[in-house]
């Protein structure tokens, strides 16, 4: 069932590549694993899957545990500054950067291990109570007070957008990102790529690669619903 789901997804976001005019290659599929176990990330890897998502620092430093850097793991849920710890050098990227001040934890735990952690910048782009994240005014200045880092590198946006059952309600939010994406490239910040553009869930993903995304996380469509009991 996971091999067959993630043809479809890759499919789908081949055909969204050809119908805006985009090389498929251009976008990374982020298999989001969170909740699901080791033998469904092991299903994914024996189709060719490469990249996972986790939520929560302790599932991630579980899965790093048994798979290593057989796969790619990114940190894609909200990040408590305690937590930290547990996933520098585990972490490829940290998708969740959603504070100055988690930054600047990042940025300390990574200078004791001198190594140099990969992030993107949330943005809440819908302005919604509920979620985390800068808002697309505070952006910019974001980036440039974490490019002064030397051990956090900015590598691109990230975004969750609503949760709605009509995609094309979200169309505006990311096209609104991919402008600031572009806005913030153009500014040519020292030690800062915008190269990652991570936007697109189950039932957005479609939308968002017709955007301009560069990374979809995409949960549900490949290993099903989640269960949290
Ligand atoms: C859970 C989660 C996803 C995947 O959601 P699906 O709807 O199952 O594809 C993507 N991004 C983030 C930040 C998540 O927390």
């Amino acid at each position: 069932m996971i091999r067959e789901n993630l043809e479809q997804v890759r499919k789908n976001i081949a055909a969204a590549c050809e119908r805006s005019g985009r090389d498929p290659s251009e976008v990374v599929l982020l298999a989001v694993s969170k909740t699901k176990p080791a033998e469904m990330i092991r299903e994914a890897m024996s189709a060719g899957q490469r990249a996972f998502g986790e939520n929560y620092v302790q599932e991630l430093e579980e899965k790093y545990e048994i798979f290593g850097d057989s796969a790619d793991w990114h940190m894609i849920g909200h990040l408590q500054r305690n937590k930290v710890r547990g996933v520098i050098g585990k972490a490829g990227l940290i998708h969740s950067v959603d504070s100055l001040r988690l930054a600047e934890q990042i940025e300390k735990e990574s200078a004791k291990r001198d190594t140099v952690t990969n992030i993107l910048i949330e943005v809440n782009v819908a302005d919604e109570e509920s979620k985390w994240g800068f808002t697309p005014e505070e952006t910019e200045a974001a980036v440039r007070h974490i490019s002064g880092y030397e051990h956090v590198h900015v590598c691109g946006l990230m975004t969750s957008a609503p949760i709605t059952e009509d995609p094309e309600s979200n169309r505006v939010y990311f096209r609104q990102l991919k402008e600031l994406f572009d806005h913030i490239g153009e500014q040519k910040i020292e030690n800062t790529d915008m190269r990652i553009l991570s936007m697109g869930m189950t039932g957005d993903y479609i939308v968002a690669v017709e955007e301009g995304s560069t990374m979809v996380r995409v949960g549900t469509g490949i290993f099903g619903a989640r269960n949290y009991n």
